[in-house]
């Protein structure tokens, strides 16, 4: 029965970030073209038709139409059905670490945000103010929530608002003092934009995690860097996203942060 119930819950939990999947596909596509992103409803962008409702279930729309419009026959990219899917199985992995609390609402709001900044940083190298900072508020809104609901009292709110301050604030100065180093190295090292998202993750994260993150992120990104050097896929000083990689450090942190830290410190003190 309880086999039963997990396996239940975690179909719904699917299907759900499944959705919230199909309108980042949308957020990705109309945001940078500075289109409405709620009108018009999701249609072919070849001919325009509107899609059926039927045609518009995440994952499986795309399946049963095998990847073509249902009007033109035009491809429609494997993009979409894979940002639905891996949306999903995000918000299991959080429903399964956090259960049934604020955290896991508050971490799949923050997961959507920084799926959108790295798919719309991988199209267009850039992070859109309005979804960082839109990021930035509502995880410092989070803390304070948080704050609330764990301590009950106007001091414990305080505390977590001002958790969530100090952590943008220290993402804010990282970048800074990395763009700075960039200008000595005369080149361009981080936008502006990846300062803004390292802001909006402190919010979410207090400046511990943001470490953390910072870290895994930069690591992620040397390896990958000098892997695609080797494989001569770019050209040393060629512009690689750094959105992708703090979101993947986020993410990650969100997973094992306190495990990683823990075992971290173990191996000092
Ligand atoms: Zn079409």
């Amino acid at each position: 029965m309880d086999n039963l119930l997990v396996a239940l819950a975690s179909m719904i939990v699917f299907a759900l970030g499944a959705s919230i999947g199909s309108f980042i596909n949308v957020v990705v596509y109309r945001l940078p073209a500075k289109l409405s992103i709620l009108w018009p409803p999701s249609r072919c962008p070849h001919c325009l038709n509107q899609l059926k409702a039927y045609d518009n279930v995440p994952v499986l729309g795309w399946l049963w139409l095998k990847g073509r419009c249902r009007y033109c026959k035009s491809k429609i990219s494997l993009r979409y059905p894979v940002v639905e899917a891996v949306t999903g199985i995000i918000f299991v992995i959080i429903f399964f670490l956090f259960h049934v609390s604020i955290l896991t609402i508050g971490y799949w709001a923050f997961c959507s945000w920084l799926l959108a900044l790295s798919l719309i940083d991988l199209d267009t190298m850039t992070l859109p103010n309005a979804l960082t900072k839109s990021g930035l508020v509502l995880g410092i809104i989070f803390q304070m929530v948080v704050g609330y609901l764990t301590e009950a009292s106007v001091a414990g709110v305080i505390k977590h608002l001002m958790m969530g301050i100090v952590g943008a604030v220290l993402g804010l100065w990282l970048f800074e003092a990395i763009a700075l180093l960039g200008i000595f190295l005369q080149k361009e090292a981080m936008g502006a934009g990846d300062a803004k998202l390292a802001a909006m993750m402190g919010a979410w994260l207090g400046w511990k995690y943001l470490l953390l993150a910072g870290f895994i992120a930069c690591t992620l990104g040397a390896v990958v860097g000098i892997s695609a050097i080797m494989l001569s896929q770019r050209k040393w000083g060629q512009k690689i996203p750094f959105g992708p990689f703090l979101a993947s450090g986020a993410f990650f942190t969100l997973l094992g942060g306190e495990a990683i830290l823990s075992a971290y410190l173990r191996l000092f003190f």
